[in-house]
């Protein structure tokens, strides 16, 4: 590619995991980019990755769910990489518990860095992609949209991303700006390898215990799901807007 024709994409929780995995996915499709994490530190090792590869990439550390942050963020890697055009809503917390047991604190953390981050991300980022009349937006729902025990916080946020993607679909369409959400399956991550430990099993027998269930016998990879980000983020998925795509080894809906 071109260096004049390269895109920036930011990818948020891109310091590990499926934000790890798609933000060298896009790096390897010829897009710069720029990758958020709590910590700038947290974002090195997946930078350096990137450029060891050959790719461009910054990293900035942000909260995702503080409006002056991801501004900021935004804005920095508007000047370091060029105008973001790709967005890839990553950024996620789990704090289970059944419903009598759940703080407001595990309530409004799990809500704000999910879909108040995914907000915040997508409004900073909409305005460079009408500026440019495209754009993607990719978020991260999870197959816990469809309810789960334990994760009432999370499953509200999950199936609010869903919402939301529908909305950007209709509203950005125009613009040719396309939103589309993965809604991920069991994916081998920290993430639940945390939840493995709340519930007293090693990571190893939770995953094998799942793909018991999952009808291609595996379970993820976050390279599965980054594969399905770079379709819905490429040229000729630009009629393919406002979609929950379930990459979780077999059908949900
Ligand atoms: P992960 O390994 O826990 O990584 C999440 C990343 O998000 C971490 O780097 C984390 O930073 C970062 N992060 C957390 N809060 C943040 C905030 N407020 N601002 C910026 N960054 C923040 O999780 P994962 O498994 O890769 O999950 C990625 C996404 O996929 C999440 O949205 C998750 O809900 C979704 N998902 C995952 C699965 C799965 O099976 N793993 C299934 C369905 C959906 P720190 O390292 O600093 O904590």
């Amino acid at each position: 590619m071109a260096d004049h024709e390269k895109r920036t994409a930011i990818v948020t929780g891109g310091g590990r995991g499926i934000g790890a995995a798609i933000a060298e996915r896009l790096a390897k499709d010829g897009n710069r980019v720029g990758v958020i994490d709590l910590r700038t530190s947290d974002t090195e090792a997946t930078v350096d990755r990137i450029i060891k590869a050959g790719g461009e990439a910054v990293g900035v550390g942000a909260d995702v769910a503080d409006a002056d942050a991801v501004a900021t963020a935004v804005q920095r890697i508007a000047d370091d990489l060029g105008k973001p055009t790709i967005l890839i809503n990553n950024a996620g917390i789990l704090r289970d518990n059944l419903l009598f047991k759940m703080t407001d604190d595990d309530w409004d953390a799990v809500i704000g860095v999910h879909l108040r981050g995914a907000f915040l991300m997508s409004r900073a980022v909409q305005s460079f992609q009408v500026e440019a009349r495209w754009g993607r937006i990719v978020s991260l729902s999870s197959t816990s949209a469809l309810g789960n025990r334990g994760q009432a916080n999370y499953a509200a946020a999950k199936a609010g991303i869903q919402g939301f993607t529908k909305t950007l679909a209709i509203e950005l369409g125009r613009y040719n700006v396309t939103a589309n959400a993965i809604a991920p399956g069991f994916i081998a991550t920290d993430m639940l390898r945390e939840t493995a430990e709340r519930i007293g099993m090693s990571f190893e027998d939770f995953m094998t215990a799942a793909a018991k269930d999952i009808p291609v016998g595996r379970w993820g990879q976050p390279e599965d799901i980054a594969a399905a980000a770079s379709f819905f983020v490429s040229d000729e998925a630009s009629f393919v807007s406002g979609q929950v795509l379930y990459v979780a080894g077999g059908p949900k809906a």
